[in-house]
């Protein structure tokens, strides 16, 4: 089956094979050569296409290359080499290929742009990511702009400008299908931890409410306000703001556990905390409800009970933290020999929650030991999502 990129090259060819190729070689030749033109050169054209179908990319480059000694003006055969070179791996050939293309006075300004959004993609495939946004933010003012946008969006999602990040997303957004309001959302959420992390409290309000206006269900969001309002003392919002997570992304409602539980506290109803713990299904709150309630075991009914309860739990969902946890509980009724063992016990699952695989991409299967919004390996949003009901929870 034809893979994406070959529909790509394919979406990107075929209008310009069909408008510009053959209308150009009509003004190039007089009408017998294009006839000949036409009994020649577009066979061979279309044997190039069809080798690209069939994945033979490096079939579909030996007749480009004999094309372009016959013809070297037809722009679409250019196109079809330079990508044929950049998947291959063959960036700078490719660049060559496209800068040729741009330097000729003949293209029409469509062309043109077409040859500007491929060397473009050149730059940024080898890492040019400088000429790479020079460029694309010229073509910002050509019919081209949404491809132009999209790209930019990457090369300032990498650099963190969040910023421009927003603006070139909003532009890709009105000049194409796509739906870009979660990932906008995201971006002013990454700018409010920014202030967050310096203490810039009300400009990181505005900017949640920027994220939840274009996105009323981030659970990003969400945590960020609960941090940023219990940072700054107004525990009933930072409340407010942690339990609308299990409605918006349940899975994450296990992240906030414990900060809720000092959100609580410092409303002096911790009672209120063992109620909400019992509201949530284990499944979404997993481990950490399991401690949280094994600490109100400890304080109401005493050590002993609290041990039971855990390993009561830990037959139903053996994890690494739980058997961390019910180390401590035991150290403190322990002495002697028997301490001493626990000891060396307690340093080894300490270890291994330590390098604990928490997180893992829905998408491309990464695994992380911190939360990331976005992806490292595949660059999707949303994707990364705690690591529920197993041994490494
Ligand atoms: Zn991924």
């Amino acid at each position: 089956m034809p893979t994406d990129f070959v529909y790509g090259l394919l979406f990107l060819l075929l209008p310009v094979a069909a408008a510009s190729g053959w209308l150009a070689a009509r003004k190039k030749y007089n009408l017998s050569t294009t006839q000949s033109y036409i009994d020649n050169v577009a066979p061979e054209y279309y044997k190039g296409l069809r080798y690209i179908i069939n994945e033979q990319p490096d079939k579909a480059i030996e007749v480009f290359l004999r094309l372009l000694e016959v013809d070297s003006e037809t722009v679409e055969v250019h196109l079809a080499l330079g990508n044929l070179f950049r998947r291959r791996g063959e960036v700078d050939r490719a660049i060559k290929i496209h800068q040729n293309l741009i330097a000729r006075p003949t293209l029409n300004s469509e062309q043109r742009s077409q040859a500007l959004v491929e060397l473009g993609v050149d730059y940024l495939r080898s890492g040019l990511l400088d000429r790479a946004e020079a460029l694309f933010e010229g073509l910002l003012t050509t019919p081209y702009k949404a491809q132009a946008a999209r790209y930019l969006v990457q090369i300032y999602e990498d650099e963190k400008d969040w910023d421009r990040a927003i603006e070139c997303a909003k532009v890709w957004q009105q000049n194409s299908p796509r739906v870009l309001n979660k990932r906008i959302a995201h971006y002013y959420t990454q700018k409010a931890e920014e202030k967050l992390a310096t203490k810039e409290y009300k400009s990181a309000r505005d900017l949640i409410k920027l994220a939840l206006n274009e996105d009323p269900d981030l659970a990003h969001a969400s945590m960020i306000e609960g941090h940023l309002e219990m940072e700054d003392g107004n525990f009933k919002s930072a409340g407010k703001a942690y339990k609308r997570i299990s409605k918006q992304a349940p899975e994450f409602i296990s992240e906030v556990l414990n900060p809720m539980k000092i959100f609580y506290r410092e409303m002096s109803q911790d009672e209120n905390f063992l109620k909400y713990l019992h509201t949530l299904p284990t499944t979404q709150a997993g481990v950490n409800q399991i401690i949280e309630l094994s600490e109100f075991i400890e304080m109401n009914e005493g050590r002993d009970s609290a041990i039971r309860f855990l390993v009561e739990k830990a037959e139903e969902l053996p994890s690494i933290r739980m058997l961390d946890r019910l180390v401590d509980l035991s150290l403190l009724s322990e002495k002697g020999q028997n301490r001493t063992k626990l000891e060396c016990f307690k340093r080894l699952t300490e270890k291994l929650v330590e390098v604990k695989i928490a997180y893992k991409c829905t998408n491309c299967g990464y695994r992380a030991r911190s939360i990331y919004w976005q992806c490292p390996a595949c660059r999707k949003w949303d994707t990364i999502k705690p690591i529920q009901g197993t041994i490494s929870e």
